[in-house]
C-alpha cells in the first residue's frame, strides 16, 4: 500500500494513503510531497516515516500478538492489520483479472475491504471468484 507523507500549508505534516489524503489533506492545503513509502502496513509506514522525519522511533498502540490468521505479529489495537495478510491480499488483488483498472484510490479501498475484520462484500467476492 502506497502511503505518502504530504506538508500541509500550515507546516505540518501528514502521512495517509492516497485515498485518507483525499480526504484528510484537499490538495489547495498541501505544499509538497516530502516521502512516499510502499508498505503493507500504516504501523510500518509510521515506522520509515519517523525514521526520515529525524523523530524518535515510532511505538505502534498496544502489545504486538499473533495474527489469527496467519501467527505473524500484528498491533490489535493499532489498525489491526498484520503485514502478511495485507501482502496475500495484495497478491490475490494483482492476480485477479480487471484489477488493473482500479486506480490508487480504489486499490485501497478494495484492499482495506479484504483485510477488514468483517467479511468482503459479495461484490469483491465475485470480483475475486471471477478472476
Ligand atoms: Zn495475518
Amino acid at each position: 500500500m502506497l502511503f505518502e507523507c504530504w506538508e500541509m500549508v500550515d507546516g505540518s505534516v501528514i502521512l495517509g494513503t492516497v485515498e485518507s489524503n483525499r480526504r484528510n489533506a484537499p490538495p489547495n492545503e498541501r505544499c509538497r510531497l516530502v516521502h512516499s513509502v510502499d508498505l503493507p502496513t500504516l504501523e510500518e509506514a509510521q515506522a520509515v516515516h519517523h525514521l526520515r522525519m529525524g523523530w524518535e522511533p515510532f511505538k505502534p498502540m498496544g502489545k504486538a500478538e499473533p495474527c489469527p490468521t496467519c501467527g505473524a505479529f500484528y498491533y490489535p489495537e493499532h489498525t489491526g492489520k498484520c503485514y502478511r495478510c495485507v501482502l496475500e491480499a495484495e497478491k490475490r488483488l494483482r492476480l485477479t483479472r480487471g484489477c488493473v483498472e482500479l486506480t490508487p484510490e480504489d486499490w485501497d479501498a478494495t484492499l482495506d475491504e479484504l483485510v477488514a475484520p468483517s467479511p468482503p462484500s459479495e461484490a469483491l467476492l465475485k470480483l475475486l471468484e471471477e478472476g
